[in-house]
C-alpha cells in the first residue's frame, strides 16, 4: 500500500495519542483538533512545535516512453511543478457516475487493486492501539475478545466462536464523536468545509504477537452491503483489503452498516494483535460544486488526465482538464 504525497506541509504529533498530525502551512484556526482523537492543539503549540517538511522525499526521473495509470508524476502547471496522479492516458475515457470518477468505465482504484505492480494511495484512518478507549466492540456480551494495554486478544471461549466478531465503530473527529461513516476527508485539511462524500474502500492491518497463531475472516461494509473474506492465516504483519472480500457466504449473524464498516473474527487459533489499523483508499470523484467539466472526456494521443490524492481540495484536470505530454517533467518515486 503506498501512502500519498501531500506536499509541503507541517508536521506534530498529537500529546493525547501520539499519531502524527499534518498541518498546512499556513491555517486560519485558533485550535486545530487531531484528526484521530479529537483533542483540540491551540495554534500556539502548533507552531512551537511543528517541523517545516519541505515537500516528500522525491525523486525525478525521466519520463519513460509510456507512462501508466496510477503511476504519480510532477507536471508543470502554470510554471510551477506540481506532483498528481495519472487517472487516464492517452485514448482513455472519463466519465462519472453518482460523483465517482471512471476510466473507462471502471472506478480507478479497483483497476490499480486488481493490477499487478501497482498500489493504490491509502490514507489513515484508525490505529487502535493508540486509544484508550478502543473503538472496536465485540459483538457478544460473552466473548472471547479482551484488551489490554492497547491489545486486543482472542482466546476461544468454550462456546462456539462462529459469531464473535470483533465490529469497529466509526466516529466523527469533526462533529462531536458522533457516530458516523468514513468520510473522504484527509487530515491535512483542517481549513476545508466537512461536508465530504462517504468512502468505503478500506483495508485493515495487523501486527500480530509471535506467539498468535490464527486465522481469520474480515467483514467489510461495501457497495452498501456486508461482505467477508476467505480465512486468512496471520503473520507478523498482514494486510486485508476490502477487495478480498467474496460476496457474503450467509453471514446473517454479522450486519455492518456505514457507521461500523468493519468486523474480524478468528476461525481458528489464538490471536494477540499488537496494532490494529485501518486506512482506507484514496478515492477518486468530481466535486459537486467545483467541477465545471464536461464528461465523458476521450484523451487525444498526447493528453493525460491528472489528479491529486487530496481528492476533496486539489486543483488539477477536473478544474483545468487534461494536460499535454510535454508538460509532464518525471514520475516520482518515493
Ligand atoms: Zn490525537
Amino acid at each position: 500500500m503506498a501512502p500519498t504525497f501531500v506536499g509541503a506541509h507541517l508536521e506534530m504529533n498529537c500529546t493525547e495519542c501520539g499519531v502524527t498530525l499534518p498541518l498546512p502551512t499556513e491555517f486560519r484556526r485558533h485550535e486545530v483538533p487531531c484528526w484521530h482523537c479529537g483533542k483540540p492543539h491551540p495554534r500556539s503549540l502548533v507552531q512551537g512545535e511543528a517541523v517545516t517538511v519541505e515537500g516528500d522525499l522525491i525523486k525525478i526521473v525521466p519520463t519513460p516512453t509510456e507512462l501508466q495509470l496510477g503511476d504519480i508524476i510532477a507536471a508543470n502547471i502554470d510554471e510551477q511543478p506540481r506532483v498528481k496522479r495519472i487517472l487516464g492516458t492517452p485514448g482513455d475515457t472519463i466519465s462519472i457516475e453518482s460523483l465517482r470518477l471512471l476510466v473507462n468505465t471502471q472506478r480507478l482504484e479497483d483497476i490499480l487493486a486488481a493490477a499487478p505492480n501497482k498500489s493504490v494511495a491509502t490514507l489513515p484512518v484508525d490505529y487502535d492501539s493508540h486509544r484508550k478507549q478502543s473503538r472496536w466492540q465485540p459483538q457478544l456480551s460473552r466473548s472471547g475478545w479482551t484488551r489490554s494495554e492497547g491489545k486486543w486478544r482472542f482466546t476461544p471461549p468454550s462456546a462456539s466462536n462462529a459469531n464473535d466478531w470483533l465490529i469497529y465503530h466509526h466516529q466523527a473527529v469533526y462533529d462531536q464523536m458522533r457516530a458516523a461513516a468514513v468520510m473522504d476527508d484527509v487530515p491535512i485539511n483542517v481549513d476545508e468545509s466537512r461536508r465530504m462524500a462517504f468512502v468505503d474502500r478500506m483495508a485493515i492491518g495487523i501486527t500480530s504477537n509471535a506467539h498468535s497463531h490464527a486465522t481469520v475472516e474480515v467483514a467489510f461494509f461495501i457497495d452498501g452491503e456486508t461482505r467477508t473474506t476467505n480465512p486468512v492465516i496471520i503473520g507478523e504483519s498482514t494486510i486485508i483489503r476490502c477487495d478480498q472480500a467474496s460476496v457474503s457466504h450467509g453471514n446473517a449473524a454479522l450486519e455492518l452498516a456505514d457507521v461500523a464498516p468493519m468486523a474480524v473474527r478468528v476461525t481458528s487459533g489464538i490471536a494477540s494483535f499488537d496494532e490494529l489499523n485501518l486506512f482506507r483508499s484514496v478515492e477518486y470523484r468530481l466535486r459537486k460544486y467545483d467541477d465545471q467539466s464536461v464528461f465523458p472526456i476521450t484523451l487525444g494521443p498526447t493528453e493525460y488526465y491528472i489528479v491529486g490524492d487530496n481528492v476533496p481540495a486539489s486543483v488539477d484536470s477536473r478544474n483545468y482538464g487534461p494536460i499535454a505530454d510535454s508538460q509532464i517533467l518525471g514520475i516520482i518515486e518515493p
